[in-house]
């Protein structure tokens, strides 16, 4: 929208619950519009606009001053936008009828009722505290806001070589991995699911597992947490019900759940995520009640299902949308998260946005595929680095649903780009023409994105059949499988099966190549492979599939999964000793 329309000219009453990124943002923003309102902000905690993505890092020291955090203080909120700041007050109900909510202030006790215009909900999302057995021993946290990260802060100082298991391989896991790592501590990651990063692909999700295996995590996958004991040793981390793992500190990070306390007890319409449903405009199933940030539920613009999302910067740009949509009366539609997402995992920057295979095959939606290595910016300046982007797309339409990207250098300039284009309904078509600032300490003259658009367009034009990671295990012997690297990459490993004849020799040797059979090519990362079916495609041989991500690829993932079968057929073998 860009004619914004005249504010209101009686003075209103406006309540925030919860002053951190949705509330924080949403009062700011009402009173960038309307200068004569009145607005008071709740905040059960000491804090307000408070940098909760920053509280692991500040944990490991990365972040040495602790006031850095904080973005605002009441006091400083109070004077720059004239609200009326209620720390350490707790909203305890909201009567719809009389539009009145009750307050608690936590330090005297007293409770009273305010009156609103419009109220605004941003309580944000709880950690999930599963009911264990032992869960309330002391040395297990969760982390979500200031007082937790001054707890464990304090905490683990008493162990500076101790033993920190975290319980979950997620964003937060992860992040807590590195710092408590970055402290001295030996670290232990315990997930449930067969992968860290529940969002990634698999083979995605496998280059990180090696990397943080390769900085001396210990990585336990498909591994339940069944409980916790106190023993003589310390505090046991019991998985599967059998095993144990002594530990000094342990971290929960086995996700959130949104806070839909308050919106329960008004009577709010809870949608099918257990989140808050808002419509467009962010309101509520109530007329004069507002929702935004983790604790809302709203439509993903690419599967038009309902989903919560609990990262920040939707939090903060619902706040600024829907103190718009009061003041101006419901004139700017909010139009959904894709889940665009970035974690720095050690040295690795892991980018997720829009969908993923598995989820697009869960959901049965119909897509391709394609996975290519391109340098960080141009070989021949220092320092390049190499970055593996995943694409997922519409057959015909070329629609680009979603894409994940995981290197070193360069990674969100990339993951942004491409969330960009999906936000924008664009296709891999518009990745082939994508246009970037260039020069060599920046990025290429065709930069990965566009290589990755290419590369999807031959895929949906069939100027290049794909075939994958989780194909190359149905390869039998019926099967051509050609290996186009040198003979040195061939015998320092190799596909089963697969014969040697490198890229530069194929032409030459046509003759070893029966045409009557499928033959799969392979080379390191995908390129000489795409060359040699277009070679083996313009000479007669009908089908011809080349590996996607190339052997690297393959054999990180396919060294996962192995790991992953010889452990589960160690537990085995200890269940049948048993
Ligand atoms: P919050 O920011 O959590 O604010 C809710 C506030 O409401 C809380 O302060 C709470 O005390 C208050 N409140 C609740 N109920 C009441 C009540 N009844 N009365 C008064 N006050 C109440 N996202 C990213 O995108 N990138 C990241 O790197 C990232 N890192 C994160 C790291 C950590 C450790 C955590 C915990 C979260 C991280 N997030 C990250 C998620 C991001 O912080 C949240 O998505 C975002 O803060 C949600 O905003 P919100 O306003 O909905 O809730």
């Amino acid at each position: 929208m860009n004619d914004a329309p005249a504010v209101p000219a009686c003075s209103r009453k406006y309540i925030i619950i919860g002053a951190v990124a949705g509330g924080a943002s949403a009062a700011a923003r009402l009173r960038r519009m309307d200068e004569k309102a009145i607005i008071i902000l709740f905040e059960k905690s000491d804090y307000i606009s408070y940098a909760n993505c920053g509280l692991p890092y500040y944990i490991g020291d990365i972040i040495k001053e602790r006031q850095k955090l904080f973005v605002q203080t009441a006091a400083s909120f109070t004077k720059r936008f004239a609200i009326d700041v209620r720390v350490c007050t707790e909203v305890k109900s909201i009567d719809t009828d009389t539009k009145s909510i009750t307050a608690t202030n936590l330090i005297t006790g007293e409770t009273y009722t305010e009156t609103y215009d419009k109220l605004v909900l941003s309580p944000g999302a709880e950690p999930v505290r599963p009911p264990l057995e032992g869960i309330g021993l002391p040395g297990i946290f969760t982390l979500r806001n200031v007082v937790d990260t001054d707890t464990i802060k304090s905490y683990v100082q008493k162990f500076p070589a101790g033993k920190a298991v975290i319980i979950g391989a997620g964003f937060i896991g992860l992040e807590m991995a590195e710092n408590l790592h970055q402290l001295g501590m030996q670290v232990s990651i315990i997930e449930m699911g067969n992968q860290v990063l529940a969002p990634l692909d698999f083979s995605m999700a496998a280059i990180v597992q090696q990397h943080i295996r390769s900085k001396g995590i210990s990585l336990y996958l498909s591994t339940s947490v069944t409980g916790f004991e106190k023993d003589k040793n310390g505090l046991q981390v019991i998985l599967n019900g059998s095993e144990a793992l002594l530990a000094d500190v342990v971290i929960l990070s086995i996700g959130v759940k949104p806070d839909t306390r308050l919106a329960i007890q008004a009577g709010l319409k809870i949608g099918k995520a257990k989140g808050i449903l808002v419509n467009q405009f962010l309101q509520t199933s109530d007329p004069h009640i507002y929702a935004v940030g983790d604790a809302i539920e709203f439509e993903n613009p690419i599967t038009g299902t309902s989903v919560t999302t609990f990262l920040a910067g939707p939090a903060n740009k619902q706040g600024r949308i829907c103190a718009n949509n009061i003041v101006f009366e419901n004139k700017y539609p909010y139009n959904g998260s894709i889940g665009t997402a970035i974690v720095k995992a050690f040295d690795l920057t892991v980018g997720t946005t829009g969908l993923s295979a598995k989820n697009l095959k869960a959901n049965g939606i119909d897509h391709l595929l394609s996975t290519t290595y391109s340098g960080s910016h141009a070989a021949y300046y220092p320092g390049s680095e190499q970055m593996n982007i995943q694409l997922v797309f519409a057959p015909v339409t070329g629609l680009l649903l979603g894409a994940q990207v995981v290197g070193t250098k360069g990674v969100d300039k990339r993951i942004d780009l491409l969330a960009s284009v999906i936000k924008n309904g664009g296709s891999i078509f518009d990745l082939t023409e994508i246009e970037h600032a260039y020069a060599p300490p920046f990025s290429s003259a065709k930069d990965p994105v566009n290589i990755a658009g290419f590369t999807a367009e031959n895929i949906l034009l069939k100027r290049m059949n794909a075939f994958y990671c989780d194909d190359v295990s149905s390869l039998g012997k019926n099967n051509f499988i050609i290996d186009v690297r040198t003979e040195k990459e061939y015998k320092e490993g190799r596909i089963n099966n697969a014969i040697n004849i490198p890229l530069d020799d194929l032409r030459g040797r046509l003759k070893e190549v029966p045409i009557d059979r499928d033959i799969y090519v392979y080379c390191m990362i995908g390129l000489r492979g795409y060359m040699a079916s277009r070679i083996l495609m313009q000479n007669g041989f009908e089908k011809v599939y080349n590996l996607s991500g190339g052997y690297q690829l393959w054999f990180t993932a396919n060294e996962e999964k192995e790991l992953a079968i010889l452990k589960s057929e160690a537990k085995l073998e200890r269940v049948l000793e048993i």
